[in-house]
């Protein structure tokens, strides 16, 4: 005796345990689901955080862009005032080589005289003088020697001059120029401390976009699981068979069918329409029960239908029970034939507190009292 009740007792844990591990894959797939989406939500939001940075920095790289364009115009400029000293240098040089070759052959001219006159020697030059015809002659004649030699040396004073004064001037245009060079340089070295900035800016936004990248496959391969959970859990429900037999009555107690099944006027507006269920008068309050285990698909608020509970008893059977005061289950729970799932009421488009019960065949209402006896 004490060895049947504990066979029987072995039986029922089994039977049961089968029981929930198959519903409770269902709700474990759902509320997996619901884990996946979190995670989504929460790449998405990072997602946005990422975009924004980078869009911050992407602005940050051509404001410093239009920093570098601009030094690069400032140094045009400084290149080609050097490029006009250049030239004004080239012009000195010119004027300075032509001053040379003047100075070159008037220096070969009053060498020619000088040379022609110690030619002749010191005698020549004194018998020059003695030749004179008279003191006046003599004066005349030294004089005139004198002249031509001073008149020589004094245009060649002067050109000399004049070639110190261009080399003064080639200098002076040198420094300008060097100061020049010097500006360009700082302008280059300004130029370079924004191209390194704006480098590193460019490696920073290349990692935020590798990060941007990242997330996406991320997304994608979590928006590729739900897609496969949301696959298995229909495959699932499709799996379910109907847990068979008689439904339980989902109102205890309470089997007065105030409107039935089928064509009818609208009890608050009168007018033709199909009534999709059965109507149980019931207290408020009462219990409503599962009349088959399941899982619950839906349970909550549903519009005119107020607080329903919405039950998936597998082989495409669905039950609803409506405008219920409270519902006691939630989505993606499993439920045992009797369970109390509800209490009556009167929400949503209700005139009084009844059960509103259906029984759907994959979606399809049908008249709920072919599945009682
Ligand atoms: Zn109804």
């Amino acid at each position: 005796m004490i060895r049947k009740v504990f066979v029987l007792f072995v039986v029922f844990v089994l039977a049961f345990a089968a029981m929930t591990a198959e519903a409770s894959s269902i709700g474990d797939l759902q509320s997996e689901l619901k884990n996946n989406e979190n995670k989504i939500d929460s790449i998405t939001d990072k997602l946005k955080e990422v975009k924004s940075e980078k869009y911050g920095v992407e602005k940050q790289i051509d404001e410093l862009d239009n920093q570098i364009r601009s030094f690069v115009s400032e140094e045009d400029g400084l290149n080609d005032i050097v490029t006009e000293f250049e030239n004004n240098i080239s012009l000195k040089e010119a004027e300075i080589v032509q001053i040379k070759s003047d100075i070159s052959s008037n220096t070969d001219l009053l060498e020619e005289r000088l040379r022609a006159m110690y030619k002749n020697g010191a005698v020549g030059y004194i018998e020059v003088l003695f030749n004179a015809n008279d003191v006046v002659d003599f004066l005349t004649r030294a004089d005139m020697i004198q002249r031509v030699v001073n008149s020589d040396v004094e245009i060649l004073e002067g050109l000399e001059s004049q070639q110190t004064d261009l080399e003064i001037a080639q200098l002076a245009l040198k420094s300008e120029q060097n100061n020049y060079y010097r500006a360009i340089e700082d302008v280059q070295s300004k130029r370079n401390d924004v191209e390194i900035a704006s480098r590193a800016k460019e490696t920073y936004m290349s990692s935020l976009e590798d990060n941007i990248d990242e997330l996406k496959k991320e997304e994608q391969k979590l928006l590729d699981a739900s897609n496969d959970i949301e696959k298995k859990i229909k495959q699932k429900q499709l799996e379910i068979q109907y847990a068979g037999g008689e439904m339980n009555w989902p109102a205890p107690g309470y089997y007065r069918i105030t409107s039935p099944y089928g064509m009818r006027p609208h009890p608050l507006y009168g007018y033709w329409s199909m009534h999709t269920g059965v109507d149980v008068g019931v207290p408020m309050r009462s219990n409503i029960v599962a009349p088959n285990s399941g899982v619950v698909t839906y349970a909550g608020w549903y519009g005119a239908y107020g607080n329903i509970v919405l039950i998936d008893h597998g082989g495409g059977i669905s039950t609803l029970a409506a405008h219920n005061t409270s519902v006691l289950v939630s989505e993606g729970q499993s439920v045992t034939k009797g369970q109390v799932v509800s209490y009556s009421g009167t929400t949503g488009m209700s005139t009084g507190p009844h059960l509103h019960f259906e029984v759907r065949i994959n979606g399809k209402h049908t008249n709920p009292m072919a599945y009682f006896e």
